[in-house]
């Protein structure tokens, strides 16, 4: 009888540790990605290695937070800084230029936790506007400011501030000079990340589309559409058309389809991707409240990347 006492006692002691370790297992998941779009494949060997290298230091930047017990609304906006500051890709600092020869950057953020949400459209001075957006998340009572009250606002915070011209890259020159004849987006910044403590922060910045006009806003400052993060459910950015992830909701979209109607993460994200939107939309990327994570894309190529504390450290452009 005592022996069976303590057997039973025995085995409790290691079921409490077996349940504990599976509790930190993928304790922490992040996703990014730079755009999705026509990036062909022949490519020099130089090129390829830039953007990868660049994803593995943003990967890097939210990786080591999360892991040193970060929270995810850290690790979203120190990567897209990265990411923003970076001129290889379309946002801050390399930005497309409007038809008027200037930069219109668009950004949003969304904590998960209690569904609070910053965005920003039409900045036009401010060098980070994904901190913008999160200043505006956690400091005023509002969610979306747009062109000369969001400038003025991020001023008033104290932010960094620049010229127009600092987003000015020759690449982006080059593209805005070909107009029309180079309408793909591409190049969009975006990331997801889950952190030890089961929040989930999504956030998105952009440059829009290349010669778009003047005022033009896209889906990446809309919560709901290029970005949205509910810790019961999921958490998303998106890079594509924007219009069309406007009209479809998408980001909400997913997250209610699990939430309604119990689909996965990976069900949610096909269903959108595959079925609702058209071939060459444009892609996602999602985790949900488990770390499981979608990268899914209906363009050529999405510059992409993903770690967890699996032991996962992953960066690609095609597919
Ligand atoms: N979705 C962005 C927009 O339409 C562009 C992109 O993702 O590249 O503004």
């Amino acid at each position: 009888m005592k022996h069976n006492f303590l057997n039973s006692i025995i085995i409790l002691i290691l079921l409490f540790f077996s349940i504990q370790l599976d509790a930190q297992t993928n304790k922490y998941t992040i996703v990014i990605h730079g755009g999705a779009g026509g990036f062909s494949k022949n490519q020099s060997d130089s090129i390829k290695s830039l953007y990868l290298n660049s994803l593995k230091e943003a990967l890097k930047i939210g990786e080591d937070i999360l892991k040193n017990g970060g929270t995810s609304l850290d690790a979203v906006e120190k990567v897209i800084n990265y990411l923003e500051d970076n001129y290889l890709f379309n946002a801050g600092r390399g930005a497309v230029f409007t038809t008027d020869g200037k930069h219109e950057l668009d950004a949003s953020i969304m904590n998960g936790k209690d569904l609070s949400s910053g965005a920003v459209a039409g900045v036009t001075l401010i060098k980070n506007p994904i901190s913008l957006a999160r200043l505006v998340m956690e400091k005023t009572d509002n969610v979306l400011f747009a062109g000369k009250g969001a400038d003025e606002l991020g001023i008033k915070f104290g932010l960094p501030v620049v010229h127009n011209s600092y987003f000015h890259t020759d690449e982006q020159y080059k593209n805005f000079l070909n107009g029309l004849q180079k309408k793909y987006a591409g190049e969009t910044v975006g990331c997801v990340a889950l952190d030890n403590f089961g929040n989930i922060v999504a956030g998105t910045s952009t440059g829009g589309r290349n010669y778009k006009l003047p005022g033009r806003v896209g889906d990446s400052p809309i919560i709901a559409a290029g970005n949205y993060a509910d810790n019961n459910t999921c958490g998303i950015s998106a890079t594509g058309i924007g219009e069309l992830f406007i009209k479809h909701t998408v980001a909400y979209n997913i997250s209610v389809l699990m939430k309604y109607k119990n689909y996965t993460l990976k069900q949610a994200c096909e269903e959108m991707m595959y079925k609702v939107l058209p071939e060459g939309a444009g892609g996602i990327i999602a985790i949900d409240k488990n770390g499981n994570y979608e990268m899914i894309f209906t363009t050529d190529a999405m510059f992409r990347g993903v770690a967890n504390s699996s032991g996962v450290f992953e960066v690609a452009i095609w597919k």
